[in-house]
């Protein structure tokens, strides 16, 4: 007994003495432990929590700059730490450096928190190592919790489908009671108006990995993932994630820890062994999706719901490593993907403005090949009511023959035009495309032009309120072509720039996801009787 009192005591003065000998980077306080580590995952961060490490780590790291960039409802800060190597704390300096900016987002929606966890541990490693390697050739921006009035209503009952602790998380929606994840378009809430103007506008990241964690199909992966899916953006920017970033991320997480991990989907073992696995959606109300049509990456990360707290932040962290690995090494490749993208879409434009189509509806479709998919074997059972049911016996197993359905090709397409032409009295619409960035000029003088109008037939509302109170509108109808007079003073949307296609997309009036679909135009449709006879949607076309 003595003997091994003096062995522990010896050990316990050894380690004191080695924490002398370390250079000061490494005593790390313990504000910058996250509250998840602190407590054995049993209880996760606060939004006081992650303000105290953001403002901790810009004070003692030298490669981090932390800043407010928003303010929610309730009063929260919106944090973001930009890490830089040497550090940058303005947009201009970023820029002059020529690395990439990659900008990642947590807890979007406040239930799903295990990306704002693991964000805060890479932080804090990046900052303090092993992983700062990861700012050699990239600028990397953090936004662990991009949702802190949502964070901080705790409940035990926000995330039913989630396996185990933490016992309390938040909920899914913003204190304005917006679904942050359904604003691509419209950016009504607070934080994608902050995100907007002092995140996309300014930093203009390359790329954008917004974390998630998943409602609970039964399959038998750690981490589902997604591109921005392909709908009028640039072909090049999807290709690049979907064929070089994410494959070769799914190989770097298996070989580091073995953990599988696939692309995103659902399946309802609930009704039996399934023989589909099929992604969530296209439209750009997404934050991921909306990238795309900036011509811009991102990369939605879906932790598995039924996997223990722990592990999914393990999984997410070993993610996002495995990302910023793959960024930093082909830093080049991806500034000139962008890059190249943005020109082609001005030249393209340019060259056949008037000519060429795109889709303003999408529908998904499978892969052309049947793949095998690691899922959760299910079994049946016969619940107290005596109904016959399933339930996941714990083992892992193979189905193969799975049609994967994890892309979308257009179902209606339109004209992409030179310009957009609008009325002055439709300045909502203007401010509305300025916000995200797109060019709005207005007109001078009076000029004539060949133009397409979209004569509406039929108008249609949906009769339930989503997503912020707006009740979706559908119009059908045809294009006339025609010539136009365009009085002075009205918006001019010019297509020579490199935000077309989100022009595009938001303009179009059949488009599944634009303004008209979220009742911009229905002051003015609905004024004009749009509900009783035949009239003309006010955007006109130049050809
Ligand atoms: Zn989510």
């Amino acid at each position: 007994m003595k003997n091994l009192l003096t062995v522990g005591l010896s050990i316990l003065l050894n380690i004191s003495v080695i924490r002398q000998a370390l250079p000061q980077q490494y005593a790390i306080p313990p504000e910058l432990f996250s509250r998840a580590e602190r407590t054995w995952y049993k209880e996760t961060s606060s939004s006081a929590d992650v303000k105290t490490f953001c403002e901790t780590a810009g004070r003692l790291s030298r490669y981090a700059h932390t800043e407010v960039f928003g303010r929610t409802k309730e009063g929260n800060d919106l944090i973001m730490v930009v890490l830089a190597n040497p550090k940058v704390t303005t947009p201009a300096e970023a820029a002059k450096t020529g690395k990439p900016v990659i900008y990642i987002q947590g807890n979007i929606h406040a239930g799903e928190v295990e990306g704002k966890e693991a964000s805060m541990q890479l932080i804090r490693e990046i900052c303090f190592g092993p992983k700062t390697p990861l700012l050699d050739n990239q600028i990397l921006i953090f936004c662990p919790n991009f949702n802190p009035d949502g964070n901080d209503k705790l409940s035990a009952t926000s995330r039913p489908s989630q396996d185990g602790s933490p016992a309390l998380t938040g909920i899914r929606t913003s204190g304005e009671g917006y679904d942050l994840n359904r604003e691509g378009i419209k950016a009504e809430a607070l934080e994608t108006k902050a995100f907007l103007q002092n995140i996309i506008l300014k930093w203009d990241p390359a790329l954008l990995i917004d974390l998630h964690t998943d409602n609970g199909s039964w399959h038998g992966y750690a981490l589902n993932y997604a591109p921005a899916y392909l709908t009028a953006g640039s072909p090049a920017v999807y290709n690049y994630v979907n064929e070089k970033i994410l494959p070769s991320v799914r190989a770097s997480v298996l070989d580091r820890s073995g953990i599988p991990i696939f692309s995103f989907g659902y399946m309802n073992q609930r009704q039996g062994e399934q023989t589909t696995f099929s992604t969530y959606s296209h439209l750009p109300r997404y934050i991921v999706n909306y990238m795309g049509l900036r011509n811009r990456m991102a990369i939605l990360s879906e932790t598995f719901s039924h996997d223990r707290f722990e592990k999914r932040v393990m999984s997410n962290y070993l993610f996002l490593v495995s990302v910023l690995e793959y960024t930093n090494n082909n830093h080049r490749e991806i500034t000139e993907t962008v890059r190249k993208a943005d020109e082609e879409t001005v030249r393209l434009i340019s060259e056949q403005g008037g000519k060429i189509k795109k889709g303003v509806t999408y529908k998904i479709e499978a892969a052309p090949e049947a793949i095998p998919l690691l899922t959760r074997e299910t079994e049946e059972y016969t619940d107290e009511n005596g109904r016959t049911r399933r339930r996941p016996t714990g083992r892992l197993h193979w189905i193969n023959d799975v049609k994967h359905f994890d892309h979308f090709v257009p179902s209606e397409e339109a004209v992409v035009p030179s310009a957009y032409v609008f009325p002055a009295e439709m300045e909502s619409i203007a401010l509305k495309l300025k916000e995200h960035g797109i060019l709005v000029k207005t007109t001078e003088k009076r000029f004539t032009a060949e133009a397409e109008q979209f004569i509406i037939s039929e108008y249609t509302r949906e009769s339930r309120a989503a997503y912020g109170g707006h009740y979706g509108v559908k119009v059908t109808g045809n294009f006339l072509t025609k010539k136009v007079t365009v009085d002075r003073g009205s918006y001019y949307v010019d297509m020579k720039q490199p935000l077309a296609w989100l022009a595009f997309y938001m303009l179009e009036p059949q488009s599944d996801d634009g303004l008209l679909y979220w009742n911009y135009f229905d002051d003015y449709l609905i004024k004009n009787g749009v509900e009783k006879r035949t009239i003309p949607y006010p955007v006109l076309k130049v050809k």
